[in-house]
């Protein structure tokens, strides 16, 4: 089930199922060309697989958008050690929504796609990493997984291959940063969730000490479908080098939010006009968040462009994991930039400096800004503060925090400005430890 009315604009690919009644049951998958690209794989070698991937430019939909192919072929073959096939389901950037519905519409297309990357390296054994929130998921995704043990499309010689895989569901406990791969393996085995020091990436040292394919619940998703189809026609439907389609999720101030199978490289102008029905309550667009709440800000007058990685890269923002907030020209950003750094002061794992610290200053900063405490050197030190966060952390959270902030700050200085006008403008910075 959907939780908003499909858009005659979208491009259902991974998403085709979830209109039909009982998606998530094994008949309706067979039924609607389901397991029909592992049949095919199970006959291709690991390097066709790959190539097949290379051409379809599929990029990975967790947020970084690498490429899927080339992720797959750098993970060594016939090391004796086994290896891992991870999903990462672990959706907690703000603003996104769409592995949930992935997850509660098809299971099997994401068992499909996490089946064909382990025929490619060989591999025994996948888990399904899904956020604590998203408990009542895992009754779903697990009847799925004892579907398919049932029809012989997991356990012992698979389809007569010969080859055995098994797939388990994991449970994190709710920590944003267990998004992160390297730390998403640490929790999966147990430990406490916080990064592994990067290289070896864990194409090479992942799960278990061990090889891995770790790729985002929509990535895999999208996999099946590309081997039925084929790498060339994925890739034509989205722009050179951002392959296929994505699942957009839209939310904030436009008149029809929800989540969208969109073509890659749609303008994010249409998406806010003719998908979402444009700005709620006829007011101007004043901002737009374009990839989960760490991506930089983009002003309206920036909007007028593709949404594909490359295209907000340019922009000096991302596409990041597919989030979209919507912001009308009533917003105040000052609240905005509070929140977002809320958000990141209280996921950060408070294992490095920069970032334990740099979040918490940022936090008790905006909240005097915004309470009215402001002083004029405060605009500046915010940025610089933000600046020196960029690059300097361990993990990629710390940028996730220093981004957005740094993009408010030069994007609406003038929103800032205009605070301090208004405030008491008399708190020392000294004072700001009680806040
Ligand atoms: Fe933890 Fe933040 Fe450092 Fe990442 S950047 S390791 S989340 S403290």
């Amino acid at each position: 089930m959907r939780y908003n009315d499909p858009s005659p604009l979208e491009v259902r690919v991974i998403s085709q199922r979830f209109d039909i009644p009982n998606s998530v049951s094994i008949d309706t998958y067979l039924a609607n060309d389901g397991y029909v690209a592992i049949k095919k794989v199970l006959g291709l070698t690991p390097e066709a697989i790959i190539e097949e991937l290379k051409t379809s430019a599929l990029r990975g939909r967790g947020g970084a958008g690498f490429p899927t192919g080339m992720k797959w072929s750098f993970v060594p073959r016939n090391t004796g050690k086994p290896t891992y096939i991870i999903c990462n389901s672990d959706e907690s950037e703000p603003g996104t929504c769409k592995d949930r519905l992935l997850m509660e519409n098809d299971p099997h297309q994401l068992i499909e796609g996490m089946l064909i990357a382990g025929w490619t390296i060989k591999s025994n054994k996948g888990y399904i990493f899904i956020r604590g929130e998203y408990r009542y998921l895992i009754d779903i995704v697990d009847r799925a997984i004892a579907e398919a043990y049932e029809r012989g499309y997991l356990g012992k010689n698979i389809l007569g291959s010969g080859w055995d895989f098994d797939v388990y569901t994991h449970t994190g406990a709710g920590a944003y940063e267990c998004g992160e791969e390297s730390a998403l393996l640490e929790s999966l085995e147990g430990k406490r969730g916080v990064p592994r020091l990067k290289p070896p990436f864990p194409a090479v040292v992942g799960a278990f000490q061990s090889p891995t394919i770790l790729n985002n619940c929509e990535t895999f998703s999208a996999v099946p479908v590309i081997f039925r189809n084929g790498g060339a026609w994925y890739s034509s439907l989205g722009t050179p080098k951002n392959g296929g389609t994505r699942l957009v999720c839209i939310s904030g101030h436009v008149n029809k939010p929800g989540v969208y199978e969109l073509p890659m490289g749609f303008p994010i102008m249409r998406i806010i006009d003719e998908v979402c029905g444009g700005v709620r309550n006829g007011k101007k667009l004043k901002a737009v968040i374009p990839g989960g709440s760490s991506a930089p800000v983009l002003r309206a007058e920036e909007c007028d462009i593709p949404y594909d990685f490359d295209s907000l890269a340019k922009a000096k923002s991302m596409a990041g994991s597919g989030g979209i907030v919507v912001l009308d020209e009533d917003t105040d950003i000052v609240a905005v930039a509070l929140r977002t750094i809320k958000f990141y002061a209280h996921e950060s794992c408070g294992w490095c400096i920069p970032c334990r610290e740099g979040t918490t200053w940022l936090k008790k900063l905006l909240t005097r800004f915004h309470e009215g405490g402001g002083v004029p050197s405060d605009i500046d030190l915010i940025g610089e503060l933000s600046a020196n966060m960029l690059g300097r952390t361990f993990c990629a959270l710390g940028d996730a925090a220093a981004m957005p902030t740094g993009g408010f700050i030069t994007k609406f200085r003038g929103e800032f400005e205009e605070y301090l006008r208004k405030s008491r403008a008399t708190t020392p910075v000294a004072e700001l430890a009680s806040v």
